[in-house]
């Protein structure tokens, strides 16, 4: 079976749908627009529509017949602070935002499979349509299990997709396991003595101890950590001074970390910490860190993982259906509702694209129809109505 028509035949309006969410894009949990046009679509649909579970997120309930049965499918809204490079029709039009992670198509996409669902209504028990804000690395899902999200709108089982530059459109992926790493952010600010360039003596220079801080940090992984375990650890920001001739009182490093399992993430926790003190210590000086762990690990349920495979290959073939492959250093916010309920995060190809997170990237249109039909597809088949 290839896609599912009526979808098919709705691949303008996604088009349309789709660059409309690009031209607008809004960071997370200010998604104000883009939450009123899913609000708005959903209740055109005949969808129940429940608002401010995260802040800004939205939550779609369409219910067939008496099933006590129920399934969720995701998708994100959130943009991210980057200044698009692109020159089409749709770009951005707010400078210094765009949608650079695809969270565009997935919102679209997910409005496709309502649309259809609602019309359709080839099923029997509740779908909960989850629209999360804040993916990107400030706790949308988090704050819409705080908000009650699955005690509100329980889900048996749990779907979420994301695109994947350089896989080819009408590829998914769907791998049972640990897929994405856990991640953390860090902020370590190095306090010296501030004193007169030509002076040091007089002082303690936290320049020179950052820096030495950021070639320890870089030991961290490859002698404290045993060699067959994942991990990476990033300094991606160094900020200190702002004369020629003034040693200043104190420097900041930021980075990340991403692990594959969170006891591996506390243990860097931990050495980072150390290494801070003590090299700061030994030059005189003190080291404060501020160390977040802001994403979990996406863990794949094994059986959920398989019903979306077979829906996968329903729809593409079970040669375009990847169903084993190494876990990433990315992250995903969507691990936070993984751990709650059986879930899979799949990987749908995005063609030849710029990277996500660039200022080139965009959403392959071509793909939208692929991801709208897996979302219906996979309602279909697991509140399959009873045969009579
Ligand atoms: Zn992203
Ligand atoms: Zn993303």
């Amino acid at each position: 079976m290839p896609l599912i028509d009526d979808i098919v035949a709705m691949d303008e309006e996604l088009r349309t749908w789709r660059r409309d969410i690009h031209a607008h894009p809004e960071l997370g949990f200010e998604e104000h627009r883009t939450a009123d046009f899913v609000a708005k679509k959903l209740t055109e649909f005949g969808i129940d529509v429940v608002r401010g579970i995260g802040k800004t997120g939205v939550v779609g309930v369409l219910r067939e017949g008496n099933e006590t049965r129920s399934i969720g499918l995701r998708a994100d809204m959130d943009a991210l602070p980057i200044a698009e490079d692109n020159t089409v029709p749709h770009r951005s039009t707010c400078h210094g935002t765009m949608h650079a992670c695809g969270h565009d198509g997935h919102t679209t996409m997910l409005l496709g499979a309502a649309k259809y669902l609602a019309a359709t209504r080839n099923f029997r028990g509740q779908v909960n349509f989850i629209f999360q804000p804040a993916e990107e690395g400030i706790g949308g899902a988090r704050a819409m299990i705080e908000d009650g999200l699955f005690e509100k709108f329980p889900c048996d089982s749990l779907y979420a997709m994301h695109n994947a530059p350089g896989v080819p459109v009408g590829k998914f992926g769907a791998t049972a396991g640990i897929r994405t790493a856990a991640g953390a952010f860090f902020d370590i600010d190095v306090i010296g003595k501030g004193a007169h360039g030509a002076f040091p003596d007089q002082g303690v220079d936290p320049v020179l101890i950052a820096s030495e801080l950021v070639t320890s940090l870089q030991s961290i992984v490859s002698r404290n950590i045993r060699p067959s375990e994942t991990a990476v650890l990033s300094v991606t920001q160094f900020h200190a001074g702002d004369a020629y001739n003034v040693i200043p009182d104190r420097a900041r490093l930021s980075g990340t970390v991403r692990t594959l399992s969170v006891d591996l993430m506390n243990q860097i926790e931990e050495r980072v910490r150390q290494r801070a003190a003590s090299v700061a210590a030994a030059h005189g000086g003190t080291a404060e860190v501020d160390f977040r762990i802001v994403f979990h690990p996406v863990i794949n349920d094994e059986a959920t993982t398989s019903t979306a495979a077979n829906v996968c290959s329903g729809l593409v073939g079970e040669s375009d259906v990847i169903t084993s492959s190494p876990p990433g250093t990315g992250s995903e916010d969507f691990s936070f509702m993984s751990e709650k309920v059986p879930s899979c995060y799949l990987i749908l190809g995005n063609g030849i694209s710029a990277p996500l997170h660039n200022s080139h990237y965009d959403f392959n249109d071509d793909a939208l129809a692929y991801g709208a039909s897996f979302f219906a597809g996979v309602v279909e088949n697991v509140l399959a109505p009873a045969e009579t």
